[in-house]
């Protein structure tokens, strides 16, 4: 199912302050294409949750449209929309079993869409299958592990076969080992049925490590979409930039002379813009470290983690909050007296923002 969001707008009454209003959600226009699982990125309070909240029908927008396929669905009820929606917190029935959890929104059909007894059988059953939790069947949900728990409320969001499936946060309860483990099930899940599926995060690796496309959001507003390495190469702001990679992207205050980027007294590339004052910002992969090079740097340490090889230093016009990180190839030559190293810079990994408006130059 394809999504549609023609300005669509979610705007507040504050919980704070009665005379003040929030825009949650800032003229989103995007379309969603169909079958894939998009990652729904960035800081908490962005507006994410209430972005799944319009699509599934939870608020009513202040302004805008939501379409699935050519189908108006602005005004249409939750229920008559077709979403499955999984939360954080898994939100399952503790007095019933895993079966009857999963069979529960079954259970509520009426009129035409009544099931039979052995029709409803037979779909928790494949639910509960395709989710790997049908050995578990007859278990109650304090018997299970949150891993197993949120497997389980992912199948009752199945279960109906939505067009589409909400996932608000579905590992933050969960343990490092299971949030791994339960993000490849997702990832999986979501691959044999093929349904469009909106996961949110604010976990930016865990959004570039299943997501066949993401979305960067911020105080409301939509940043970028595309595919996560395109946006992870070329962020079209400074925000996105840092919002995305571990270690977290290296800035520098800049500026750019007679078509010469600078940073401080070292010139590290030629760009043909008009001079001004800018934000160089540097992936730690794209460092090498070079005798001579062009960035020049005073020598920390080095850490070597796994197959990893960081050389910590520092600049005195870098604006990061930490030191310089950077990652270099384990079996590089590292020229340095103890004191300084220089790099020279990858351009793919280098970008210049401006400094008015944070945008890419
Ligand atoms: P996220 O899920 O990205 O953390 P939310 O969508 O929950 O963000 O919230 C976005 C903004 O809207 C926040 O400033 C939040 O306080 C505000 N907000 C969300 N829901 C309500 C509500 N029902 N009433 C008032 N403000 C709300
Ligand atoms: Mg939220």
């Amino acid at each position: 199912m394809k999504i549609t969001l023609q300005n669509l707008t979610k705007i507040f009454v504050s919980r704070h302050n009665k005379n003040e209003l929030v825009t949650a959600v800032d003229d989103f226009n995007i379309e969603l294409p169909d079958g894939k699982l998009i990652g729904l990125l960035g800081p908490s309070g962005c507006g994410k949750s209430t972005l799944l909240n319009l699509i599934c029908g939870l608020e009513e927008p202040t302004e805008g449209k939501i379409f699935f396929e050519d189908i108006d669905v602005t005004n249409l009820a939750p229920e008559d929309r077709g979403v499955g929606m999984v939360f954080q917190n898994y939100a399952l029935y503790p007095h019933l079993s895993v079966r009857a959890n999963i069979s529960f929104p079954l259970e509520n059909l009426r009129g035409k869409d009544k099931l039979s007894k052995e029709e409803i059988e037979r779909r928790v059953l494949e639910t509960a299958k395709l989710v790997q939790i049908d050995e578990l069947m007859e278990r109650k949900p304090n018997e299970l592990s949150g891993g197993q728990q949120q497997r389980v409320a992912i199948a009752r969001a199945l279960v109906k076969t939505p067009g589409v499936l909400l996932l608000d946060e579905p590992l933050s309860n969960l343990d490092a080992r299971l949030r791994l483990q339960t993000r490849e099930q997702i990832r999986r899940i979501q691959k044999e049925t093929g349904i469009t599926t909106v996961f949110v995060t604010h976990d930016q690796e865990e959004a570039m490590s299943i997501s066949d496309m993401i979305i960067v959001m911020k105080s409301g507003k939509l940043q970028q979409m595309g595919l996560p390495q395109s946006v992870y190469n070329e962020p079209i702001n400074l925000f996105v930039a840092k919002f995305l990679g571990t270690p977290a992207i290296n800035v520098f205050d800049g500026y750019v002379k007679d078509k010469k980027v600078y940073v401080g007294e070292d010139c590290i590339m030629d760009k043909d813009i008009e001079d001004q004052e800018v934000y160089v910002a540097i992936r730690p992969e794209g460092f090498v470290p070079k005798k001579n090079g062009c960035l020049h740097c005073r020598f920390d340490r080095i850490e070597i983690m796994g197959r990893d090889t960081s050389i910590v230093c520092h600049h005195d016009k870098c604006i990061s909050d930490e030191d310089i990180r950077t990652i270099v190839d384990s079996d590089i030559r590292i020229h340095h007296d103890g004191n300084s190293i220089s790099f020279d810079l990858k351009e793919n990994k280098t970008h210049i923002f401006s400094k008015k408006d944070e945008n890419v130059l």
